[in-house]
């Protein structure tokens, strides 16, 4: 079975296509991506409507990319894939209004799948590839979540951010430090030639006892630092702020995910989303989870940031264990705010 599938529920348009055997690993055929990162980066964040009209341009000339790819035809596919939510509302519609016009004119069913449950199946589509059950650590853009997954389907939150996500919080200082947007890759860029020593920045909710999160906090101190430096810091200054926050940032998802690794009593970690990329994140996951006997598994780093490929694999895992709910006709809706424990 072959299943097509949709991303497009913020700044990236994703397709891809998976082949789906009956027991074993599905595999990846083809994908392909565009990010409207530069567009955006005028405005210093995401427009929606500008996002959508770009998800319109950008999605059919894909589809044929990953068919050609792939040497394939849409009569090949069987099964067509998209993301319902969470996401911006216009955004999602572009990639469920296609998904679902296609499938009606190929006779195919659709399957609506979680946005977050492609972030969290990522690392299934790496040569090593996790075994369930494990504590996830989401962390991308828009959420920072510690869940224990049992199975597919099978999502209990442990804790969550009650503000900012680690991704936001990311953005928000690179911003405030003058860096383009997204912020996070080049926060850490510029970290690398800082000293975290030089800034002593708060770790909100670090002895909480529980794997929650803050960073809204966090943002307000490096405020209160970009102001204290003035109009022209040096680029020292700026690096070691930069240094400061990843290192704050950090240090919260290791303790938290530990907490987590620890309440459960589970061996396994995986990590999921945009800040899944970060390499001080990953550096200091490794070293904390190597010493106490835990397996970390992450996504490729291509696979951290929104893509089709972990939309087409959250389906196929899906179908896999008959948990798709397959949908045919031309009725549909996107589901902005939804909750992946109710996935
Ligand atoms: P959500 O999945 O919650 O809806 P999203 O899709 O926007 O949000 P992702 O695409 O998973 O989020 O991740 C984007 C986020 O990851 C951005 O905040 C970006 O700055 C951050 N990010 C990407 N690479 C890095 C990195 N190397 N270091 C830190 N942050 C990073
Ligand atoms: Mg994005
Ligand atoms: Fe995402």
């Amino acid at each position: 079975m072959k299943v097509l599938g949709f991303e497009s529920s913020c700044d990236e348009t994703g397709v891809a296509l998976i082949e789906v055997p009956a027991a074993g690993t599905p595999r990846l055929l083809a994908q392909a991506l565009h990010s409207q990162i530069a567009m955006h980066q005028a405005y210093g964040g995401v427009v929606p409507e500008l996002a959508s009209r770009d998800h319109i341009r950008r999605v059919l000339p894909l589809t044929r990319e990953v068919l050609r790819d792939a040497s394939l035809s849409l009569a090949d596919v069987d099964v067509i894939a998209y993301t319902q939510g969470p996401g911006l509302a216009g955004a999602l519609l572009v990639g469920a209004g296609v998904a679902v016009a296609l499938a009606a004119a190929l006779g195919k069913p659709t399957l609506a799948v979680h946005h977050l449950e492609g972030h969290l199946l990522s690392p299934f589509l790496s040569a090593d590839a996790p075994e369930f059950p494990f504590v996830a650590l989401l962390v991308s853009g828009g959420h920072t979540q510690l869940m224990r997954v049992d199975e597919v389907g099978s999502y209990e939150i442990l804790g969550e951010t009650i503000d900012d996500a680690a991704g936001e919080a990311f953005d928000k200082s690179a911003k405030l430090l003058g860096l383009p947007y997204p912020g996070g890759p080049h926060l850490a860029q510029l970290a690398l030639q800082g000293n975290a020593a030089a800034f002593e920045l708060p770790r909100p909710l670090l002895h909480s006892g529980k794997p929650d999160f803050s960073f809204a906090g966090l943002k307000t101190a490096v405020l209160t630092q970009v102001k204290r430096l003035g109009e022209s810091p040096s680029d020292q200054q700026r690096a070691d702020l930069a240094a400061a926050t990843q290192a704050a940032i950090v240090e919260v998802l290791v303790k938290k995910s530990l907490l987590a690794l620890k309440q459960t009593g589970l061996k396994r970690l995986v990590v999921a989303g945009g800040v899944g990329a970060n390499r001080s994140l990953r550096e200091q996951l490794n070293a904390a989870c190597a010493k106490r006997g835990i397996r970390v598994h992450y996504p490729e780093l291509s696979l951290c940031t929104d893509n089709g490929a972990m939309i087409a694999m959250a389906a196929a895992m899906r179908l896999q264990r008959g948990l798709g709910q397959l949908q045919r006709g031309g009725s549909f809706e996107v589901r902005p705010r939804w909750d992946l424990a109710s996935a």
